[in-house]
């Protein structure tokens, strides 16, 4: 029996993730010196082509005088965005800023800063360490709270009027529990739920699509939060859902007694790299049906 490989037509990087890898090929093939402040996407794999064509990484030490990354010609922001004071330290230096920052986070910065600077009490539900919730609250004066989970409700003050607004990968069901949670505790709630709906659609499109193969292979980086989302989204409805960040990963023993396979990838994940992951499955199922016979 021909073993099925389905791309996910509806799988690639998200807007905001294609203009920032854009940006960095303009200034790169411009010739300018360029470095991405932290990882420019979840995504080794694309990242490592980046670096194959001049892109270097640094941390936030470059903002200090003598800081990595020598003097780089162009420091490119990330999609997740950055606290007001980064590209404020930036200027200092001197150093020329792309921003890369998503419109879609830019949107959330500018509902939590007008929020703050009206007296509310501020709350992201998403993770407290993500790159994009610490900027996020840069623009709240780093005053505003993060909800993870149930228990971080208790620290929020119930008499004081609250705006929330999520991080913009979380899924649709932690941002209904933890607003439910949080409406329970607060008296004055004005939320708006600000995930992403690039995000949001895709959590749908891929349940139809995760649902219509026998196996999944989901491709993107074990350090993207949007990578966890939608590979939960895929075993909530396909328990052979495997998740992998590059195509050697791919193991001939998951092809075992089934007749299609749909692969598919996170808001980071480049299509090129679903192919690439296609063409070894085919290759594995190659070689598995010659050893059989
Ligand atoms: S997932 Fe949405 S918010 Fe995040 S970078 Fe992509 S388009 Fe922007």
């Amino acid at each position: 029996m021909p073993l099925k490989i389905i791309i996910d037509d509806k799988a690639g990087p998200c807007g905001g993730v294609k203009r920032v890898i854009r940006l960095t090929e303009q200034n790169l093939a411009a010739g300018y010196k360029t470095v991405s402040l932290g990882a420019v996407i979840h995504n080794e794999v694309e990242i490592s082509r980046l670096r194959d064509l001049g892109m270097a990484e640094v941390d936030h030490s470059v903002l200090d005088k003598g800081g990595n990354g020598g003097e780089p010609q162009r420091v490119v922001i990330r999609a997740h965005g950055e606290a007001p004071e980064v590209f404020e330290r930036a200027k200092e230096r001197g150093l020329n800023v792309v921003d890369g920052t998503c419109p879609v986070v830019t949107r959330s910065q500018r509902y939590a800063q007008k929020y703050h600077e009206q007296g509310y009490q501020v709350v992201v539900v998403g993770k407290p360490k993500h790159a994009e919730v610490i900027g996020i609250l840069g623009y709240c004066d780093n005053e505003a709270k993060v909800v993870h989970e149930e228990a971080d409700v208790a620290e929020l003050e119930p008499d004081r009027p609250t705006y929330v607004l999520a991080q913009t990968t979380i899924s649709d069901e932690m941002w209904n529990s933890m607003l439910a949670a949080i409406q329970d505790r607060v008296s004055d709630v004005t939320s708006r739920n600000t995930i992403c709906a690039f995000v949001a659609d895709r959590e749908n499109e891929l349940r139809t699509f995760a649902r219509s193969c026998d196996a999944i292979i989901f491709v993107g980086g074990k350090n993207s939060s949007n990578t966890h989302v939608m590979y939960d989204v895929c075993q909530s409805v396909n328990p052979r859902s495997y998740w992998i960040e590059t195509a050697k990963e791919v193991e001939a023993s998951w092809l075992d007694g089934i007749e299609s396979v749909g692969i598919s990838g996170s808001a980071s994940t480049p299509q090129w790299l679903l192919e690439v992951v296609g063409e070894a499955l085919a290759r594995r199922f190659t070689e598995r049906v010659a050893a059989a016979t």
